[in-house]
């Protein structure tokens, strides 16, 4: 019997704010999420290693500390209104709904969108909201965003994002081909005024339909 707490804590410890990444938001957030919960039976009890991890249909549940990296570079704050691609597990969407206020999150596997519903209902996220769908295209009905954060990689920004940011907004995503991909930061400064940094090398599953 594995104790998932004392696993999470070590998580966050040496995983995360030894490199540090010491926003506190950040860290109670990893601390609060039940990683365990969010990564298939099989692989339980490897669900706090310092790694990514196979979900089904050919997807992956980030590592933590990406995933740590991605809500600290958005500077997520409570209230914010968040737009997420690539909902997978679920678990990203439910580190950014214990720091920021709603979470729109969209997934194209239409059985990963149903598992991951309900897996957020179970466990009480009830500011999540997770649309079956295609996400190159943003989500319109809800924009514009605080922040908009993406797990999956394009070769181009999709311009719906970009568009569907808050003048203050922040975009966070793989960019580049497979293989050669960067997590950048987008920071919409204007109306046609972004601002565009690089933080460092991933490795992220393709945005289908977006240009890998
Ligand atoms: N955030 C997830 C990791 C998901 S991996 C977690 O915490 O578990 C990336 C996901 O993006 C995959 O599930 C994949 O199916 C999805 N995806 C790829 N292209 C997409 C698109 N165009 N629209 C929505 N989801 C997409």
């Amino acid at each position: 019997m594995i104790d998932d707490r004392a696993a999470r804590l070590r998580m966050v410890e040496y995983q995360i704010a030894r490199r540090g990444m010491t926003e506190l938001a950040v860290l109670e957030a990893m601390n609060a999420v039940p990683r365990e919960q969010f990564v298939p039976e099989a692989l339980r009890e490897r669900a706090y290693d310092d790694t990514a991890l196979p979900l089904d249909h050919d997807q992956t549940i980030s590592q933590p500390y990406i995933v740590a990296l991605m809500a600290w570079a958005a500077e997520l704050k409570a209230g914010d209104k968040v737009l997420e691609i690539g909902t997978g597990s679920g678990y990203a969407a439910a580190v950014m709904a214990e720091i920021a206020g709603r979470v729109v999150t969209i997934e194209r596997v239409d059985l990963l969108a149903a598992a991951a519903r309900d897996r957020l209902h179970r466990l009480g996220y009830t500011t999540v909201e997770v649309i079956s769908g295609d996400g190159t295209v943003g989500y319109e009905a809800e924009a514009p965003f605080d922040a908009i954060l993406s797990a999956a990689g394009s070769r181009t920004v999709p311009p719906a994002w970009k568009r569907q940011l808050v003048i203050g907004g922040r975009l966070i995503m793989p960019l580049g081909p497979l293989g050669d991909q960067q997590l950048v930061k987008i920071v919409r400064n204007g109306e046609a005024d972004y601002a565009q940094k690089t933080l460092v090398a991933v490795r992220f599953v393709p945005l289908v339909g977006g240009t890998d």
